[in-house]
């Protein structure tokens, strides 16, 4: 490119250099022509002017000194031939030179006229008898005939000034053409010289620029080949036989670094409209990627290739821990996810399972994260363990959430496995020399296989299914298992909104504590109160604690509304006991995480001291299974509740399958026989037999008894048979609000 612009420059330089050469060489021939005229003609041309100037005015004086005798005749005739000879040879000399033959030939009649005059002058002079008149009338002639001639001369000379000032113009116009001819030659070499030093610099910058590109190949880190179009090797760059050694290949054999099947991926490469591939292969444990770029002006195949062995590596890692539990190597809910939608795209039935490992929170409370994840870890392996590999994958969906999806089998198939789980469940998992119990929460719900047009969104209903019936269980105590159905989805989102409001059911005062008595089977006088707290939801009125409590224990709002229940149960019994009422005690239900927080024991002290009530009119009641998350450290907390004079009683006894003689070792004062076995009675036999055991051991233990759920009469007299001391029930009164209990309570006086 730059080159050529060079010659062109170069050529044309040229060619004006002959053209201005030329011309110059014209014009210097014509001024030379015109020196040649002035020297050779007008010069000498002028010089004869003079000369005839001078003979004419000798031959005036010759005339003039013959008639006045001063010459003598023979003087006057040697005179007149000589300046007769010098005469002719000047006019001769002129005819040569002059340029105007008409000035010429007249001048020579004039010559010839004054000659005649000279020859009738002599005649005249040389007779006898001088006619001196006749003499003097010719020498009269002779002046004018000699003005006469040095006119023609005059007018000759200027004539001959003019030609030579024409040509002093012509040779002065030649030589400033010349000048100019050679001054514009002079920039036109400046403007090339400008020109040609620019591209000159720019060659040499391009030249260095390309040496510096040359070098890129030769310094790249990775391999960097040519290959001729049948794929030879033209060029390999230094980084190959590198990557040729790390790989224990001969260096010397750069086609053993590319893929087995270079041909293919070299005809592809010349197929494609981009004339570029891209493409990794393995190469024993090291990958290589590798870009193929077809130059087609060329010929050739550019390859480039590249180690990315640990960048592929680290991706496998990465999709590794995207999907992969860690800590149990089992695929997390994101595989999860992928695989129902999967599932859902191909139309497979099957059932999904969410399995909870119950109580994580109580472990996790109790003996920190790192015990727990070694307990969640071995209930991970124990339902892996029991997993039929061919038609069922087990999942970790979150800390302590795993969902089983089985392949095969409907929702009976499935019943039968949650029960099998269920009863897997039961035998403690040993973590770090600890016995740890614990159950399972299942919900279970069924993939029909029907067609679906969006798999994703099916995938993720499904999920939520499982979740709400396996929290349903959840609620319910844990330790079985649901099967979804549509109300647990209307009951999942009612829960989602109610939650939502219950945040604000403390700071909006919507909470009310109800009070129900609590009777002495004997005497028939109300001897305690159980407050029972109920929401005045603004819209939907008022709210059973059976439905917002384990809410509120699900989302850690119990604690805040735990306080609330046991400072008010406090204010109204202190109230009470101002107004003159007789002191009874107000017993408060605790919630489990209420009951396994810090706070507790502050949050009593005080209630108590706030509200002015003697720790003797509280009563705080928990259940079996609060008592049994660690026995230890209950132990010691009740110790410290009963310590300040706090009576405790055991809630809903009898559903929690333990035994009284164990629950013994708790300071507990009373036991309250749950209402599930009173609601038959007395037509179950069963329920009969059972209450009538719980209020034997329970008297043999030295703990009152109190019968909750009493309706009717029979069974009130049931049970004051049995020696049940204390009842509680609908058939002495409903829970009630607090100035129709406080009737209630003046009544019974
Ligand atoms: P619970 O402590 O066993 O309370 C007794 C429940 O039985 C009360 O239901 C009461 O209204 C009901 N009941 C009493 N006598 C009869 C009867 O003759 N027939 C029938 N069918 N039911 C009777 P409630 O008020 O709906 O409370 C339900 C449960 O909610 C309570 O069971 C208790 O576990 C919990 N709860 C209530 N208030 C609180 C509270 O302030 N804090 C905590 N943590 N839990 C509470
Ligand atoms: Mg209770
Ligand atoms: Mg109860």
């Amino acid at each position: 490119m730059f080159q050529r612009r060079l010659w062109w420059a170069f050529l044309f330089v040229l060619a004006v250099g002959i053209l201005v050469s030329a011309r110059i060489v014209s014009l210097g021939d014509s001024v030379q022509a015109v020196n040649h005229t002035f020297i050779a003609e007008k010069l000498p041309l002028s010089q004869r002017i003079g000369e005839l100037h001078g003979a004419m005015a000798d031959e005036e004086r010759l005339l003039y000194e013959y008639y006045s005798y001063t010459a003598t005749r023979s003087a006057f005739q040697q005179q007149r031939a000589q300046n007769h000879a010098n005469l002719d040879s000047i006019v001769a000399q002129l005819e040569k030179d002059a340029g105007s033959r008409g000035q010429i030939a007249e001048l020579r009649t004039q010559i010839t006229e004054l000659d005649r005059l000279s020859d009738d002058l002599s005649a005249t002079l040389a007779s006898k008898e001088v006619n001196w008149d006749m003499a003097r009338a010719i020498l009269m002639q002779v002046k004018p005939k000699v003005r006469e001639i040095e006119a023609t001369l005059a007018a000759m000379a200027s004539s001959n000034q003019r030609a030579v000032d024409s040509l002093g113009a012509d040779s002065q116009r030649s030589v400033s053409t010349m000048v100019r001819w050679v001054v514009g030659f002079s920039i036109l070499i400046f403007g090339v010289a400008f020109f040609v030093g620019y591209y000159v610099v720019a060659i040499i910058r391009e030249g260095v620029e390309r040496r510096r590109l040359a070098m890129f190949p030769e310094r790249d880190p990775n391999p960097v080949l040519r290959l001729s179009a049948s794929g030879e090797v033209l060029y390999a760059n230094p980084a190959t036989a590198e990557l040729l050694t790390q790989l224990n290949l001969s260096p010397t054999h750069p086609t053993q670094l590319l893929p087995a099947d270079l041909r293919r991926h070299l005809d592809e490469t010349r197929a494609t409209s981009t004339s570029k591939t891209h493409f990794e292969y393995a190469h024993e444990k090291y990958t290589l990627e590798c870009t193929i770029a077809y130059l087609a002006d060329y010929s050739e195949f550019h390859v480039y290739v590249k180690d990315v062995t640990a960048r592929k590596l680290a991706e496998e890692k990465l999709a590794f821990q995207a999907f992969f539990d860690p800590a149990t190597d089992l695929p997390n809910q994101y595989r999860l996810r992928e695989e129902l939608a999967a599932a859902f795209t191909q139309q497979r039935a099957g059932t999904v399972m969410m399995i909870v490992a119950d109580r994580e929170q109580e472990i996790f409370e109790s003996f920190g994260a790192v015990e727990t994840e070694r307990w969640l870890v071995k209930v991970a392996y124990r339902l892996r363990d029991g997993i039929n590999v061919k038609e069922e994958i087990l999942y970790r969906f979150g800390s302590n959430a795993f969902v089983l999806v089985c392949w095969a089998g409907d929702l009976a198939s499935a019943q039968q496995r949650a029960e099998l789980l269920l009863r897997t469940a039961q035998n403690p998992l040993q973590v770090e020399r600890r016995e740890l119990f614990s159950t399972l929460s299942i919900g279970v719900t069924l993939m029909e296989g029907d067609p679906c047009s969006d798999a994703a969104s099916m995938a993720e209903a499904q999920m939520q299914q499982a979740a709400s019936a396996c929290n349903r269980v959840r609620r319910a105590g844990g330790n079985d298992f649901a099967i979804y159905d549509e109300a647990m989805g209307r009951a999942a989102a009612q829960a989602l909104r109610l939650i939502a409001d219950l945040q604000h059911a403390v700071e909006n005062d919507e909470l009310r504590l109800h009070y129900q008595p609590k009777v002495d089977a004997i005497s028939g006088r109300m001897v305690g109160m159980e407050a029972l707290v109920r929401w005045m939801h603004p819209e939907r009125g008022m709210i059973s604690p059976i439905e917002f409590i384990p809410l509120a224990e699900d989302t850690g709002l119990i604690v805040a509304i735990g306080r609330w229940v046991l400072r008010e149960a406090c204010r109204q019994n202190a109230a009470w006991q101002q107004a003159g009422l007789r002191p009874l005690r107000v017993a408060v239900n605790l919630s489990a995480r209420q009951f396994r927080s810090s706070k507790l024991l502050s949050d009593i002290d005080a209630a108590l001291a706030e509200m002015a009530l003697p720790a003797s009119l509280l009563e705080l009641e928990i259940t079996e299974s609060m008592v049994m998350e660690d026995p230890e450290g209950v132990r010691s907390l009740l110790d410290k509740i009963r310590s300040r004079g706090i009576h405790l009683s055991l809630d809903d006894f009898g559903t929690g399958h333990s035994s009284l003689a164990y629950l013994k070792r708790f300071p507990i004062d009373c036991v309250k026989i749950d209402r599930a076995f009173i609601k038959d009675t007395p037509a179950n036999t069963d329920d009969v037999a059972i209450a009538r055991t719980i209020v034997a051991m329970a008297k043999s233990l030295g703990l009152t008894t109190v019968a909750e759920g009493v309706e009717t009469a029979e069974q009130f007299e049931l049970l004051k048979a049995m020696g049940c001391d204390q009842i509680q029930g609908y058939f002495f009164s409903r829970p009630l609000p607090p100035d129709e209990f406080a009737d209630f309570y003046r009544a019974s006086l």
